[in-house]
């Protein structure tokens, strides 16, 4: 690592430049304005500005599409994709783990990684919608890294990241779009993303690796950070995308125009986050769609398949974590949510779904993921990654210099973790407060590539 390298935080990387000068350019948002104010209260200029932003509805729409047309214009993805690749780091996905990555490694030294994005749109599973559509489930507050107990910590914290979640707003569970918009900054700060390029393969040896795309070129790399995150829905094959959908098409739904349009009974097959936040939704208690009333577009009978669930207000009440309470409400025998406590596999049939004899207008299918195909960095090749005190903080590959970071690594909880109780929740599995602080540590130790 050398010192030249060393980036400013401070200073504006070109996508950032671009967006403040266009925003500067459309007169300005209230937000920056309102900012400049109190911009002795931030670290540096740049927090303020980005905060005046991302405060504004307005500028944040705006600076969104900015992102949006920066990293998927065609010019400028032939010249990331055409760049000598031996002494470059590539990351496979752009959610949360790549950011985190991007943010901690360019902080601490190294070249800006290369982002490939298969979707059109960067910044992982909380940027599935460009709207609001779901909540978080992890609590927001200001603070440093640290774990769920410590009050003084922010669980949705982006080591290195220009702003964090918590100056994006005061909601006490925020929505999908406010760390997405955190992660898509993290991004532009400190990576070079292209959008609407799928990996296929990674194929080389310990001195580097050669990456196979989908329609394009392929690039060679000195070192592959795979951070695919949750995986393609087990569901992919039984959703129609007409009356069965899974989470994504449904919640890619809900950000859309009158998205309860026409649904009288609806069904969800799941009990997780993914079901919970589905059910929320129809319940009309998820973020509010942009076009939804409840005078128009009410839905009067909502079953929910799901083994695991309590199926009664009080045993909800008792059972279920403080985030999703509110859904109890609706399980009083007069309302309209019923839990069916056992396993459904739903039939399309022409414009409607059919589980067990009854009809649906639509079902939503929230039944977990399954590991998205890369050829090369299949499950089998990885095995534990330490840092140099022994923690391990991702997986590593047995013949390639690839890592896999976040919940895809799938590390199991360690002993000081059961004994804080993290254990006990098993979604803090795939935590980002849990998560983390794992990738940042690698991030912050992994060696320099020779030619880095
Ligand atoms: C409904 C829901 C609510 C959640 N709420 C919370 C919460 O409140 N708090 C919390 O801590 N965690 C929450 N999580 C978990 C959290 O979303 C994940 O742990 C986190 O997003 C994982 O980040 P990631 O970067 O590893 O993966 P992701 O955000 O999933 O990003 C992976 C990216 O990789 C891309 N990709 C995959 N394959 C390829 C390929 N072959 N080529 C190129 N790109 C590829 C994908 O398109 C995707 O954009 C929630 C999850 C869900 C589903």
């Amino acid at each position: 690592m050398s010192d030249q390298l060393l980036v400013d935080p401070a200073e504006p990387a070109a996508p950032i430049q671009a967006l403040l000068t266009a925003l500067l350019l459309r007169g300005a948002s209230e937000g920056m304005q309102a900012m400049a104010e109190r911009e002795t209260e931030f670290p540096n200029r740049l927090a303020a500005q980005l905060t005046g932003i991302a405060l504004d509805p307005t500028a944040r729409g705006h600076a969104d599409d900015i992102l949006d047309g920066y990293w998927s214009d065609e010019q400028r993805q032939q010249q990331m994709l055409r760049a000598d690749g031996t002494g470059r780091e590539v990351i496979i996905g752009s959610g949360f783990h790549a950011a985190v990555y991007a943010a901690v490694r360019v902080r601490s030294g190294h070249p800006r990684p290369l982002v490939l994005e298969r979707d059109a749109r960067a910044g992982g599973t909380f940027a599935m919608t460009a709207r609001p559509t779901f909540y978080l489930n992890s609590r927001n507050r200001a603070g440093g890294a640290g774990l769920a107990g410590d009050q003084q910590a922010a669980l949705n914290y982006l080591p290195g990241a220009p702003i964090q979640a918590a100056n994006v707003g005061m909601r006490e569970y925020q929505t999908n779009t406010d760390i997405a918009f955190v992660i898509r900054l993290a991004l532009a700060q400190f990576a070079d993303v292209v959008t609407n390029a799928t990996v296929r393969s990674a194929t080389g040896d310990r001195t580097g690796v050669r990456i196979e795309l989908d329609g394009r070129s392929p690039l060679s790399a000195g070192r592959v950070i795979d951070a695919r995150g949750l995986g393609d829905p087990i569901s992919q094959d039984v959703a129609d995308g007409r009356s069965i959908l899974t989470f994504a098409q449904f919640m890619a739904r809900m950000g859309g125009m009158w998205p309860l349009r026409g649904l009288r009974r609806a069904a969800v097959i799941g009990g997780g986050d993914s079901g919970k936040c589905a059910v929320e939704s129809l319940l009309g208690i998820g973020p509010q769609p942009l076009m939804a009333a409840a005078a128009l577009d009410s839905v009067e009978r909502i079953d929910w398949y799901a083994e695991d669930l309590p199926d009664t207000c009080d045993e909800w009440q008792q059972q279920i974590r403080g985030r999703y309470q509110a859904i109890g409400r609706y399980l009083r025998p007069d309302r309209l949510l019923t839990v069916m406590r056992r396993r459904a596999r739903p039939i399309a049939l022409p414009g409607a779904a059919l589980i067990d004899g009854r009809t649906y207008d639509l079902v939503i299918v929230c039944t977990g993921n399954r590991e998205t195909d890369i050829d090369g960095l299949g499950d089998g090749f990885f095995d534990e990654y330490r840092t140099a005190d022994q923690a391990v903080v991702a997986r590593e590959h047995y013949n390639l210099p690839a890592l896999r970071v976040g919940p895809h690594a799938r590390l199991p909880f360690t002993r000081q973790e059961r004994d804080d109780g993290i254990a006990d929740i098993p979604q803090n599995a795939v935590a980002m407060f849990r998560t983390a602080p794992k990738t940042a540590a690698l991030a912050a130790t992994l060696p320099a590539l020779p030619r880095d």
